[in-house]
C-alpha cells in the first residue's frame, strides 16, 4: 500500500517523482522502477514480495510509517532504481521539459483584513471561481504534472469551502503550502488541518511583536491575538511554520522583535520581507508603505551576516516550470506580474491549462526570449 503522506506524479515512460510530506523524502523513479509503482498505483495491494518494495518501503514510500525499518536511503544519487535525488536536479529537469511542477494559486481575492500595505482590491463579495471551477482546475494540473501547490489570497480560510478543497487537494496527490493571516484559524480548522497529509508548511503572516502596530497595520482590531493564537495552536499541532513579516514604514522601528520576542523563542523561522507591490489595478497608494532609500540601506546592513558567501544566482522559473493562477483563472507566470494581467498567459475559466502552456503564443514568446537569454548565460547548468 502507498504510505498516506506520499504524494506522486508519472510522467509518461520518462519518470515518477514521489515525495513523502512527513519525512520530506523526494524520490525519482526510472525504469524498472518506475514500472513497478505504476504497479503499485494500480493495485490495491502492490506485490510485497517483488524486489522493489522492500527497496520503495525503506524509502517511506510504502507501507505505513510504523513499517519502515531504521536504514537510512542512499542520498543524492540516481539510476534506474528508486533513489533519493537532489532537489535542484527535479528543478532542472522540469525547467528543461516545461512541465509545470509547480505554482501559485490565488484562491480568493477577498479578506477579512485590509493591511496598508496589501495589493488587493476587496471588490468582490463573493469568491469568483466556483468550487467546481476549482476543482476542474486542480484536475487539470494533476494531468499537466503539477505536485506543489502555494495556496494562497486573499485570505484562504474566508473560503467557506476550504476544507473541502484542501481535501480533494490531498486526494488528488498535491502538496501544498498555506499563506494565511491565521485569524480564522481556530481548534476546529486545526484539527481539520491534522487530518490532511499533505501539507508541506504553513506560512502566518505577523507584523509585528506589538499589538498595536499590527492591528495598525492589519485595520483590525485583535488581529494580533488571534495570529498569535493561531501560531501557538498550529505549533502545538506540530505543523512546519513559518511567519511572514512584511518589512514597512508602519513597523520599521521594531520589525526586528517578531523574530526576538516570538519566532525564536517559538521555534518558528521568521521571514521578512521589504517588497511592496501596486494594487492589483495599479494603484499605488499602498506604496507609501514602502521603506526609503536610508531605511532600506540600514535594512540591507543589518541582513548582512560577516563572512556569509555570496548568494548564489537563481533561477527564474516563471512560464518554464513554475506558473501562478489569480482568483479569477487568468493563468500568470508569477503572481509578481499580476498587474500586467490585462495580458495573461491565458484563462482557465476559458482554456484548458494545456491548452495555454503549451500553445499559447504569450507562452512561447516568454520562453524564448529567456532561453535567448540562457543562450549567453554560463552561470548555471541551463548554460545550453
Ligand atoms: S492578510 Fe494578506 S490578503 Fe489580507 S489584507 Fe493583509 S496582506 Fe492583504
Amino acid at each position: 500500500m502507498i504510505a498516506q503522506a506520499v504524494v506522486y506524479r508519472i510522467y509518461g515512460d520518462a519518470l515518477a517523482v514521489l515525495m513523502n510530506v512527513k519525512t520530506r523524502q523526494v524520490t525519482l523513479l526510472q525504469g524498472p522502477s518506475l514500472q513497478f509503482w505504476k504497479e503499485c498505483v494500480q493495485a490495491d495491494e502492490p506485490d510485497r514480495h517483488h524486489p522493489l518494495y522492500a527497496r520503495l518501503q525503506n524509502l517511506g514510500m510504502l507501507g505505513e510509517p510504523a513499517e519502515l525499518p531504521p536504514s537510512r536511503p542512499h542520498a543524492n544519487t540516481r539510476d534506474e532504481h528508486a533513489h533519493t535525488i537532489d532537489i535542484g536536479a527535479l528543478h532542472l529537469w522540469a525547467f528543461k521539459n516545461h512541465i509545470p511542477l509547480s505554482g501559485h494559486f490565488e484562491l480568493t481575492s477577498r479578506c477579512n483584513l485590509r493591511c496598508r500595505h496589501c495589493y488587493g482590491l476587496f471588490e468582490t463579495k463573493q469568491d469568483t471561481l466556483s468550487t467546481e471551477q476549482v476543482c476542474r482546475i486542480l484536475d487539470d494540473l494533476r494531468d499537466n504534472g503539477t505536485l506543489g501547490l502555494v495556496l494562497t489570497g486573499g485570505e484562504l480560510f474566508f473560503r467557506k469551502d476550504i476544507l473541502d478543497l484542501l481535501r480533494y487537494l490531498e486526494a488528488q496527490k498535491f502538496v501544498v503550502r498555506i499563506n494565511s493571516n491565521g485569524t480564522l484559524i481556530d481548534e476546529t480548522v486545526v484539527r481539520a488541518l491534522q487530518e490532511l497529509s499533505n501539507i508541506y508548511r504553513i506560512h502566518i503572516s505577523l507584523y509585528s511583536s506589538e499589538p498595536e502596530i499590527h492591528d495598525q497595520i492589519t485595520n483590525a482590531p485583535g488581529s494580533y491575538h488571534k495570529t498569535l493564537h493561531a501560531l501557538h495552536l498550529l505549533r502545538a499541532a506540530g505543523f512546519d511554520l513559518r511567519i511572514n513579516c512584511s518589512v514597512m514604514k508602519a513597523n520599521y522601528a521594531t520589525y526586528h522583535k517578531v523574530r526576538d520576542e516570538i519566532g525564536d523563542p517559538l521555534g518558528i523561522p521568521v521571514h521578512f520581507d521589504t517588497e511592496i507591490f501596486p494594487r492589483d489595478d495599479g494603484g499605488t497608494d499602498n506604496l507609501v508603505e514602502r521603506l526609503d532609500a536610508a531605511q532600506l540601506q540600514q535594512y540591507m546592513r543589518a541582513q548582512t551576516r560577516p563572512n556569509a558567501a555570496a548568494p548564489r544566482p537563481k533561477l527564474c522559473r516563471a512560464g518554464f516550470s513554475f506558473f501562478s493562477i489569480c482568483e479569477d483563472g487568468r493563468l500568470l507566470p508569477c503572481l509578481k506580474m499580476k498587474r500586467l494581467s490585462r495580458y495573461p498567459l491565458g484563462r482557465l475559466t476559458e482554456h484548458s491549462f494545456r491548452e495555454i502552456w503549451q500553445g499559447s503564443q504569450a507562452v512561447l514568446t516568454l520562453r524564448e526570449h529567456i532561453n535567448h537569454q540562457l543562450d549567453a548565460c554560463d552561470l548555471c547548468e541551463l548554460a545550453i
